[in-house]
């Protein structure tokens, strides 16, 4: 069994045997949060309690399992909103407690890549690109269950950006996938920056882009220009997976691995799979392993997957377990 409540989706999943999914209930509150622009932590939190014992009832009637049938419960404890995390980790530790099944403390992020799981066998050394919301990063796994960052963005996340531009095109939060679909029916007709594409690292900068979508947005009002909205995702989205594949391919070429695991939210935007299925044909010997677009966004299906590779390393927590909303993976040292 596992838990999901990081953000603004309240999720329980049942797992067999670590990657047989027999339930995944995910209950979205993007409507709650829609009218303010974003997730607001307080509304998420009062979500999160209201949802949660209806997910657990619903994923173990679709799972038709009892308490008996539960080897253990995974739950993200970080990174997150640490009212919304808190929800997710009280209800997984009360259960584990009742019921004396063993607890696994599973980070979100490891969650989102390790959906990869679903679609194939990982294979270490592997790469994960991770983007999401609030992440942006290269994460290197030397083996099963070590997660090391080699890169990362220095402002906004790629999510992020998607909503912050989606805003101004006047698309409903959260804007990624419309935004995605526009980029589909334009141009690229705007030159957009494509931020520390040539620097020697394998971090990524997001706010210029930002600006950049602003400022041409802005000035076109003034001047009461009309622009082509679908231009202007496509413009934006080709500037995003520009870097995005640029840098991950720099990452391969430093780092040879068996596989690269394309995972987060934003991982189900198309440009961005098309770009790396491409990509991916000038890297010999790595295999490009997307997590499916059902799991890309937050689920307590990754959790489990995530969970099962933990218990293998004996990685258990106990019911002085709390949330911890900074949790981060390790740099990696002498990258
Ligand atoms: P994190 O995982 O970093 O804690 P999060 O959990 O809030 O953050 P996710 O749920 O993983 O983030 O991803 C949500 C983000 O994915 C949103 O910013 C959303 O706009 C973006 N997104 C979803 N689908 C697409 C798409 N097709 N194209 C681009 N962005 C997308
Ligand atoms: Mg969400
Ligand atoms: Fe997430």
């Amino acid at each position: 069994m596992s838990f999901e409540s990081s953000c603004d989706e309240t999720s329980v999943a049942i797992i067999e045997d670590g990657h047989k999914i027999l339930s995944n209930i995910v209950a979205t509150q993007i409507k709650s949060h829609q009218r303010f622009g974003g997730v607001v932590p307080e509304v998420a939190s009062r979500h999160h309690i209201e949802e949660i014992t209806i997910c657990v009832d619903d994923a173990m009637r679709e799972a038709n399992v009892t308490y008996d049938d539960i080897d253990a419960i995974a739950v993200t404890y970080g990174p997150g909103l640490v009212g919304a995390l808190l929800i997710g980790v009280t209800a997984a530790k009360t259960i584990a407690w009742a019921h004396d099944i063993p607890l696994i403390p599973v980070n979100h992020i490891a969650g989102h890549i390790l959906a990869g799981r679903y679609v194939e066998k990982i294979e270490y050394p592997a790469l994960a690109l991770v983007v999401s919301g609030g992440h942006t990063e290269l994460v290197l796994m030397p083996e099963e269950g070590e997660f090391k960052i080699i890169g990362e963005t220095r402002d906004d996340a790629a999510g992020e950006a998607y909503d912050k531009v989606g805003r101004v095109l006047g698309i409903n939060y959260p804007a990624g996938p419309k935004v995605d679909e526009m980029a589909s029916k334009g141009k690229d007709t705007f030159d957009f920056p494509r931020a520390m594409e040539k620097d020697d690292n394998f971090d990524f900068s997001f706010s210029g882009l930002k600006s950049a979508f602003l400022n041409t947005t802005h000035h076109a009002d003034q001047i009461k220009e009309k622009l082509n909205k679908d231009d202007l995702a496509t413009s934006f989205q080709d500037a995003v997976v520009d870097v995005l594949v640029y840098k991950t391919k720099r990452a391969l070429a430093k780092y040879p691995v068996h596989q690269l695991i394309l995972a987060g939210g934003v991982a189900a935007n198309h440009g961005l799979r098309s770009a790396l299925d491409k990509a991916i044909n000038d890297v010999s010997n790595t295999q490009l392993v997307k997590v499916p677009l059902k799991l890309c966004g937050d689920n307590a299906a990754m959790i489990g997957a995530a969970g099962y590779v933990l218990a293998k390393k004996n990685i258990f927590a106990g019911v002085n377990l709390n949330a911890d909303p900074s949790l981060d993976f390790d740099l990696l040292e002498d990258k």
